[in-house]
């Protein structure tokens, strides 16, 4: 049965990637550090698809995968480095970045890139570039590509592909779901993926460390602008304190956005470098993206980052300013 929003999507990038994948047979695949669900779902179920076509196929990402992710298929055969040496590949993949040094990753420049990418601001730093801003999660367009190479729908690549979307709509929760996130997910549930079972997967796996660092972070947040604004800190004491590392905070920013007046929450994490990541969330039409990309950074809307160098003094309050206004204009339009 054709899968009716195909064809509208169907753009001349798509093609000149069918085209550019048949014509090649070792692909490097990667993404940006510290992965999230849509980087590692992207990356497996294109990693799938490549394989039914007899293709050869590495990834590299610069950081280990979230650890529950580590029991979804194909994920312990992600390799795990900072640089790559130039070895044979005949193309490079690389999803979820948009540019090259997101990576984190060095070595990749110089080959035949095939760019595939739903941020807004996205270089184009590829031999292709395949960059779709309206698309919930670059798992999306995994799926667009996996059927236009003519690819079954594997549950390998189905449980993916519903991986990235869950994780990137944030359970479906932002602004950024349309027909068609949907239209996808009922396919990869025809393919024999289990919502249920994935929510529990994805979300319902905190250690009782992570528990007890939820408790911290949240006794420690500041309520801000008459409580729509919420900001939280992570450093190497709570960490220790609660027997937990970085990757345990993934997800943790969304909690705050869970009291119905909270309009926006901003997680400064500190690392022991000295520099902070400025991770931010926000709801409806609260734009945190255009106060990441002032910063050097990046993302969507209603969840985007940057990275800045301390101390955390001396770059909070701009922040936080920054927020309030962007929570006064965007509550304007609240619907
Ligand atoms: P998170 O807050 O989960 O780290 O990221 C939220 C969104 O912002 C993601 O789409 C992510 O790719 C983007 N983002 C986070 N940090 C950075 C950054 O340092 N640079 C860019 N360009 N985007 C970022
Ligand atoms: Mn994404």
């Amino acid at each position: 049965m054709p899968f009716m929003t195909t064809a509208k999507t169907a753009t001349t990038e798509l093609s000149e990637i069918c085209d550019a994948i048949h014509a090649r047979r070792r692909f490097l695949i990667s993404s940006h550090a510290r992965p999230d669900g849509d980087s590692i779902g992207s990356q497996l179920a294109m990693a799938y698809a490549l394989e039914a076509l007899g293709k050869d196929v590495r990834i590299v990402n610069a950081d280990p995968a979230p650890e529950h992710y580590m029991e979804f298929p194909g994920a312990d055969r992600i390799e795990v480095a900072r640089s790559v040496e130039r070895t044979d590949v005949d193309a490079l993949i690389v999803m979820e970045s948009g540019d090259l040094t997101r990576t984190g990753v060095t070595g990749l420049e110089g080959r035949f890139t095939i760019n595939i990418d739903h941020h807004q601001g996205n270089t184009r730093y590829g031999s292709l570039n395949w960059v779709d801003e309206s698309a919930a999660a670059c798992g999306e367009m995994v799926f667009d590509l996996v059927e236009a190479l003519g690819v079954p729908l594997t549950i390998e690549i189905a449980t993916h592909v519903y991986l990235a979307i869950l994780t990137d709509t944030g359970s479906f929760h932002y602004a950024n779901i349309t027909p068609k996130t949907f239209e996808i997910c009922r396919r990869t549930v025809e393919a024999g993926v289990n919502p249920g079972a994935m929510a529990r997967r994805v979300f319902d796996q905190n250690s009782f460390g992570k528990l007890r660092l939820i408790g911290a972070l949240l006794a420690e947040m500041d309520l801000l602008d008459g409580g729509r604004l919420a900001a939280m800190y992570l450093n190497d004491d709570i960490m220790n304190a609660t027997g937990t590392t970085y990757n345990d905070t993934e997800g943790l920013i969304n909690l705050p956005l869970t009291a119905r007046e909270i309009q926006a929450v901003v997680f400064f994490k500190l690392g022991a470098d000295g520099d902070i990541h400025v991770s931010m969330r926000s709801k409806y039409d609260v734009d945190v993206r255009s106060i990441a990309a002032r910063h050097g950074g990046g993302g969507h809307k209603n969840a985007a980052g940057f990275k800045v160098k301390g101390p955390l003094t001396a770059v909070r309050d701009g922040i936080l300013e920054e927020l309030g206004d962007a929570i006064s204009v965007g509550v304007q339009t609240r619907p």
